[in-house]
């Protein structure tokens, strides 16, 4: 078959060597040993890893400081927690945001892409005929 596919991770247009990722980017899901569920989460949100990573950390320091601040005693300390939740939550949503329009923009290089790669396939069939 001429078509061929290109490597999931964002930004890479090396060849597919397996489960969707390049040689490169298999390696290091590999290695992390992330291959199966890190690739479902690729395939479905169109996110890369490290943006998958990136709001998973965040969200994990969230309810770590709100189990703080339910755990704290006194004043200051339960203020301390609330500012660091305040700031966290912020910082999601700016992370959010940001990866947002990083999809959109994927999104449509796949399509770029998508239409290239048909191209060629619709040359490559033509000059074998
Ligand atoms: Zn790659």
């Amino acid at each position: 078959m001429a078509y061929k596919r290109t490597c999931s991770q964002a930004d890479c247009d090396n060849p597919v060597y397996a489960r969707g990722f390049c040689r490169k980017h298999y390696n290091m899901m590999w290695r992390k040993g992330r291959v199966g569920t890190i690739y479902e989460k690729i395939e479905q949100s169109n996110m890369t890893a490290d943006e998958i990573y990136e709001l998973n950390s965040i969200r994990r320091e969230i309810e770590r400081s709100k189990q703080m601040y339910n755990n704290v005693i006194g004043l200051d300390a339960r203020v301390k927690w609330r500012k660091k939740i305040t700031k966290l939550e912020h910082d999601l949503k700016e992370s959010e945001s940001r990866i947002e329009r990083l999809k959109q923009q994927r999104a449509e290089k796949r399509r770029q892409k998508a239409m290239k790669e048909q191209r060629e396939t619709e040359n490559q069939t033509e000059t074998m005929e």
